[in-house]
């Protein structure tokens, strides 16, 4: 596995050296280069499941938390959803107490190991850093996702799971186990009541073990945090499937359940409603991504569900699941694939780094177009895209320019698969069978400001109620029901 170079690490060991022993005056900070993450070379990597990120030497990490310039209003911390405290973590790790750092890091989010590799930082924490407002390039303010999977992933082992509270004799359901799950099922097991976890699926997770790709994510670190939760003591029961195998109402009114929290995400793929949408080879990302992710496809040795071969691939989206499917389209093989969209690159949803990757590995990007039609050969398959061409009109409700068809201008792409990823909308089953729990217009559950839903003892939070959101805004909504729960079960 051959590593890019970082081209500014030697630069700034040296001037790190000049530095060391000194106190650091903003100045001297301000000179204090950001540390490039290391990553695999692209061409390599774009044909193996490898982590595409290889994370900070201990150094680096150092270096780049000695750039945070300690500022007194700190708007990185009201740029976090969960509100870690951004610069006494980078304090310590400045100074190499890495796992103090990690301690802070603790106080607030569970999964710093997985925030760090896949939180959209530059519109979190980073967006507003005074660093990057004073270099007047956001793109150079601290680098602190990249600091804080450093020190996850160097001291998590050290620490010793969270400590648990006396038994109360109260239990909680936890329905689903993503992140939004996780941080509710840990917050509730500490304060020591019983829980227990329900998941559908034969493996817990929610997305980080089903939709994000290996190559993002590791799967042996949401193991490793889903151990943490086995260790004190949360019992996690899968194959589940809570409106099937036992109707949430059950759970509070038959099995005993204090109280519920339901976390179910947003699972359910859209799609394009176009002909052809239902040939052999048409594809939701959901289900494209589980099955490489979840059932293992890309290892032909332990794949338990097989996966369709493809040659040239469209994926039809411009988000970062698209760009998840793009790329794991060419780590299963594909000799082609291209991201079709309608709007420009400057419009994409995807997070910047994502389309960059996905540009530096050989995914094709076919922006101002779009899919208006799925042809299939006489067995049934996939054999073409028709695609209409877009210009840019004016801003829409979105803030973005809408795009505008150009009458005439189709044109064939020839693929042997289509990969649609133009969005989930949240999972039915609950609210089909249990009316009582009172859903907006898109199907999310309606709460309150504590996640509190229409029904007694039930809350919710994470995409179920945000839509597809994200793991930080997934974690924090857990972490905001578990404390009305607790509240709610310390009162009864
Ligand atoms: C491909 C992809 C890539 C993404 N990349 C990023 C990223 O890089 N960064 C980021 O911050 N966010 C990303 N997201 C979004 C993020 O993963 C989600 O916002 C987050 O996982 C939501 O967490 P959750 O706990 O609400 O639900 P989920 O993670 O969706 O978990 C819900 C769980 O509930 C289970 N479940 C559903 N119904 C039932 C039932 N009736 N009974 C029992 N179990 C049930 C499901 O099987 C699932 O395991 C991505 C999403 C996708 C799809």
């Amino acid at each position: 596995m051959s590593v890019l170079p970082s081209l500014l690490h030697d630069e700034a060991v040296k001037l790190w050296a000049e530095l060391e022993g000194k106190p650091l005056s903003p100045k001297d900070r301000l000179g204090i280069p950001m540390q490039e993450m290391p990553a695999q070379d692209p061409l390599e990597r774009a044909r193996n499941m490898g982590e595409v990120a290889l994370g900070y030497s201990a150094e680096q990490a150092q270096i780049e938390a000695s750039r945070c310039l300690q500022c007194k209003t700190a708007p990185c911390v009201s740029g976090c959803p969960v509100s870690i405290d951004i610069p006494r973590f980078l304090g310590f790790a400045a100074r190499g107490q890495f796992q103090d750092a990690l301690g802070v890091i603790r106080e607030a989010s569970l999964l710093p190991a997985i925030c760090g590799r896949v939180c959209p930082q530059e519109s979190q924490c980073q967006a507003p850093c005074t660093l990057g407002k004073s270099l007047k390039n956001p793109l150079k303010a601290v680098a602190i996702g990249r600091v804080e999977r450093y020190v996850a992933d160097a001291c998590s082992d050290q620490l010793p799971p969270p400590a648990v509270k006396p038994d109360t004799g109260k239990k909680v359901a936890v329905i689903g186990s993503g992140p939004a799950s996780i941080a509710a099922a840990a917050d509730l097991r500490q304060q020591g009541h019983a829980v227990t976890m329900f998941e559908a699926f034969h493996k817990p997770g929610g997305v980080l073990v089903y939709g994000i790709p290996e190559f993002r994510l590791p799967k042996r670190i949401v193991d490793r945090e889903i151990e943490t939760l086995r260790q004190i003591g949360v019992d996690i029961q899968t194959n589940f499937l809570v409106g099937r195998t036992r109707k949430l109402k059950d759970l509070l009114d038959k099995d005993g359940f204090d109280a519920v929290f339901v976390g179910t995400g947003a699972g359910l793929p859209k799609f394009m409603k176009i002909e052809g949408e239902n040939l052999v080879g048409v594809f939701s990302a959901n289900e494209y991504l589980t099955r490489c992710n979840l059932m293992k496809a890309y290892d032909d040795q332990r794949a338990s569900t097989p996966i369709y071969r493809s040659k040239r691939v469209a994926v039809l989206g411009g988000g970062n699941v698209a760009m998840d499917a793009a790329r794991s389209a060419l780590r299963l093989g594909a000799e082609e694939v291209s991201i079709v969209y309608r709007r420009s690159l400057e419009e994409m949803p995807a997070r910047q780094e994502e389309v960059h990757h996905a540009l530096e590995e050989g995914v094709r990007f076919l922006t101002l177009k779009n899919a208006q039609k799925i042809l299939g050969d006489d067995q049934g398959r996939v054999r073409a895209v028709e695609t209409l061409s877009y210009e840019l009109g004016e801003k829409d409700a979105s803030g973005r320019r809408s795009p505008i068809a150009l009458p005439g201008s189709e044109a064939l792409l020839e693929v042997d698969t289509v990969i649609v990823a133009i969005g989930n909308d949240s999972n039915p089953l609950l609210r089909q069978t249990t009316p009582e729990l009172e859903v907006n217009k898109n199907g999310n559950f309606v709460v309150d400001e504590e996640g509190l839903t229409s029904l007694p003892k039930v809350w919710a939070g994470g995409d179920i109620v945000l839509g597809a959101a994200t793991v930080i805004l997934a974690m924090g909504q857990g972490r905001k029901a578990a404390a009305a729960i607790h509240r709610f079960l310390s009162e009864v």
